[in-house]
């Protein structure tokens, strides 16, 4: 490789950027900044031996998450990657906490309502009922019609 195609790894550690360079597929020329951060969280001979012991279909993404965490590191000196971290658990902490909440509130109202069905069942159940009763008692509803043959038979028997 040519000095003007050297690696943002080789080029930042004023070297030659070898063809079987292990830094230069993920820290390609166009990004400086990015080996920049990693090296100072990292150190250089760090992140080569990481790459080296990892299985190469794995190396992008152990670059990526060192180069966010040293990114991280960069922006917040002093919490880096874990104070988004524990931003995100938080965050998750507030809305299983309100998952909670809403799912007991739903409980209970389900329980009202259906509180509710049953009373208006049982109500309408009682109106039946009541209207059963008066309908079959509406023609005579104290069954005056068999007082009056028993008292006049009565009154027949004893007078
Ligand atoms: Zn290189």
């Amino acid at each position: 490789m040519s000095t003007s195609t050297r690696c943002a790894a080789c080029r930042f550690l004023r070297r030659r950027c070898r063809q079987d360079c292990v830094l230069a597929p993920y820290f390609p020329p166009t990004n400086p900044q990015r080996f920049a951060n990693v090296h100072k969280v990292f150190g250089a001979s760090k992140i080569t031996e990481l790459l080296k012991q990892l299985p190469v279909h794995l190396r992008y993404d152990a670059a990526e998450c060192m180069s966010i965490e040293a990114a991280s590191r960069a922006r917040d000196p002093v919490y880096g990657c874990v104070g988004v971290i524990s931003q995100l658990q938080q965050h998750i902490i507030d809305v299983q906490s309100e998952l909670v909440k809403i799912k007991s509130e739903l409980a209970v109202h389900n329980a009202q309502q259906q509180l509710q069905l049953e009373n208006g069942e049982r109500a309408s159940e009682q109106q039946q009922d009541e209207l059963l009763w008066l309908g079959s008692t509406q023609h005579d509803p104290l069954n005056l019609d068999q007082l009056l043959i028993q008292a006049n038979d009565y009154q027949k028997s004893h007078f």
